[in-house]
């Protein structure tokens, strides 16, 4: 482990809560330098605009599956009837570099990494009503009406595992929404066992004998 190793941050939400919008925004407000997001690989099809390596790794179910039994993945999981998953390279060389990473994941991927990275952070992105939901999904003008309704329908099931994050934050008004995300961040970094290796040497100093 290097000196100074940078926090996992798992966000989850029902889909078109504002967790893409909010991680992008956090990572341009922090800089690269502070924070980036885990990019996964997926077996969806991408989305217009979307582009292979920067917001997912594109994969067909057979490469995926591959990549299962090489033992690539850190934790992956069926979403929407797609494959989903985090990749260890995905991670490790920004955590080793003092990056903390966002992975923006469902509830049965942050189960799995909670049980593997025991100080790593999760925050559960809450819309303001359903209503709402409804229309960002809409708004958004990326799926069918048909993808739209079944992603409604899920949204119920991956806001009831809510209460098994350490935070939470409501995306109504979007700037109070992304402040809330500066601060999840600037917490992290002050947790003990960061703060421990962080200021080693200042530790030593401040705790000699004879001080
Ligand atoms: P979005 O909900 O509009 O962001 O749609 P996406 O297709 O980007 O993501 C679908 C779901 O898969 C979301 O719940 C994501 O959090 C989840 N997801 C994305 N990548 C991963 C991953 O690597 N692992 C896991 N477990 N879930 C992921
Ligand atoms: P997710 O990644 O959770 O599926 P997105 O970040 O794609 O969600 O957001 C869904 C849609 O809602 C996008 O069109 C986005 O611009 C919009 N959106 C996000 N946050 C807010 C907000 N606070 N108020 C209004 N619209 C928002
Ligand atoms: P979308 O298809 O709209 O990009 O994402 C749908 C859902 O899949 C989101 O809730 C997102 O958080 C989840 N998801 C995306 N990548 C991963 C991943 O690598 N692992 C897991 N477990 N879920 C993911």
């Amino acid at each position: 482990m290097t000196a100074n190793r940078g926090s996992l941050i798992i966000v989850s939400a029902p889909s078109g809560a504002g967790k893409s919008s909010l991680i992008s925004a956090l990572i341009e407000a922090l800089g690269t330098n502070r924070v980036q997001v885990s990019v996964s690989h997926t077996t969806r099809a991408p989305r217009p605009g979307e582009i292979d390596g920067q917001h997912y790794h594109f994969v067909s179910h057979q490469e995926f599956h591959a990549l299962i039994e090489q033992g690539v993945f850190f934790e992956y999981a069926e979403v929407f009837g797609h494959y989903y998953g985090t990749s260890c390279q995905a991670i490790e060389q920004q955590l080793n570099n003092g990056i903390d990473v966002m992975l923006d994941i469902d509830w049965q991927g942050a189960q799995q990494i909670r049980k593997q990275v025991n100080d790593s952070v999760s925050v559960f992105i809450l819309p303001p009503s359903s209503a709402e939901l409804e229309s960002r999904l809409r708004n958004r003008g990326q799926d069918s009406d048909e993808i739209i309704a079944g992603r409604m329908a899920k949204a119920q099931a991956e806001m009831s595992h809510f209460n098994e994050y350490d935070y939470i934050i409501v995306n109504d008004n979007f700037e109070h929404a992304l402040a809330d995300m500066r601060n999840v961040v600037a917490s992290a970094r002050l947790r003990l066992a960061g703060q421990l290796q962080r200021h080693k040497v200042m530790l030593n100093e401040l705790l000699a004998e004879g001080v």
